[in-house]
């Protein structure tokens, strides 16, 4: 079985930061920050529905732009959500431009934009084409503690770091991933429709006692269809942790975000031998990364966001956080 959702770096480990999240099936993608978005073509932009920015330092959004200059003439809501204070930095970009071209009779675009506050999305507010981007606040939607973003396939969970300001991380959680059998429909005369949705909804959430009514069959025990008819597995769970300053308070959060995950995508801004520059600038060593991923025990790890004072050695901050990740708990 594979999984829903595959994430690319878009740039090399020492441009600029930024998550690229596909949904295999469907027209759909979600981004971890707005760094240089250069690599992404019109068509990748066009599919981004949701986007979480970590901070607002200019590496990780001045992509911003350029994501809005190709959704601008895309009808519906382009969602994004960032630490305190995102509101009035997507104003302020908003702000830095002509619109008198717009009006009511334009593309119905929007900009949905909340703010997470550690604990849950605080504000929320909507710029809309149509309107000239006037601000409109409006409630955010409701969430459980921790979690910025929810549908029936993944939830995405968040949480603050420390940068001097903060910075949030996020982790990416799918649901269970329950497909239908090859084939099997047709062999046992079973009709296709909306039993299937309501079936497998059902078994994502791990309910199994339960009937469903399949027409021309009558109501059938769930836990007799269920391995007859349905694949299930675990679903996949990334964590992507960008500008965080080496503290203890913080891995004790990364911790919790990245825990058992099947990719860990963390920065690795210098080598250890470096640690006074990191603290200095509130980020990573490559060794703390690939600490923090072994005793987060995820299952694969990609660093990124090297400084560039590095650049003469292009592999040495990965060689360096590999080891940790791999090493035991001795260093
Ligand atoms: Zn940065
Ligand atoms: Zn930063």
């Amino acid at each position: 079985m594979s999984w829903l959702i595959q994430p690319r770096l878009i740039n090399g480990p020492f441009d600029d930061p930024g998550l690229y999240l596909d949904y295999r099936f469907g027209r759909r993608a979600i981004l971890f920050d707005l760094g240089d978005l250069g690599a992404l073509s019109p068509r990748e932009l066009l599919r981004v529905s949701h986007v979480f920015v970590s901070h607002a330092h200019i590496d990780h959004f001045i992509g911003f732009d350029r994501l809005l200059r190709f959704c601008l003439h895309r009808p519906g809501p382009l969602h994004l959500v960032g630490p305190p204070g995102f509101i009035d930095h997507v104003e302020h970009k908003l702000r830095g431009y002509t619109w008198n071209l717009i009006d009511e009779s334009s593309v119905d675009f929007q900009l949905h934009v909340g703010e997470f506050d550690g604990l849950r999305l605080d504000r929320f507010v909507v710029f809309s084409a149509q309107h000239v981007f006037e601000r409109w606040e409006g409630r955010p939607p409701e969430l459980p503690p921790g979690i910025v973003y929810a549908d029936s396939d993944l939830r995405i969970e968040s949480i603050a770091l420390d940068h001097g300001i903060p910075s949030l991380a996020f982790g990416l959680r799918e649901t269970r991933r329950v497909n239908v059998r090859r084939g099997v429909l047709e062999a046992r005369g079973l009709p296709k429709g909306p039993w299937l949705t309501e079936a497998k909804n059902l078994l994502r959430a791990g309910i199994v006692d339960a009937e469903i009514a399949i027409p021309g069959n009558g109501r059938v025990a769930l836990s007799k269809l269920k391995d007859d008819l349905f694949l299930t597995g675990p679903g996949q769970s990334i964590a992507y942790v960008t500008d965080t300053a080496p503290t203890s308070e913080n891995a004790e959060k990364i911790l919790t975000i990245a825990a058992d995950v099947d990719q860990l995508f963390i920065e690795a801004v210098f080598p250890e031998r470096d640690r006074a520059l990191a603290e200095a600038a509130l980020h990573l060593t490559a060794w703390e990364a690939g600490r923090l991923a072994r005793k987060a025990r995820a299952k694969r790890l990609v660093v990124f966001h090297h400084s560039a004072r590095y650049i003469t050695t292009p592999d040495a901050l990965r060689a360096e956080a590999m080891l940790a990740f791999e090493s035991a708990e001795t260093a």
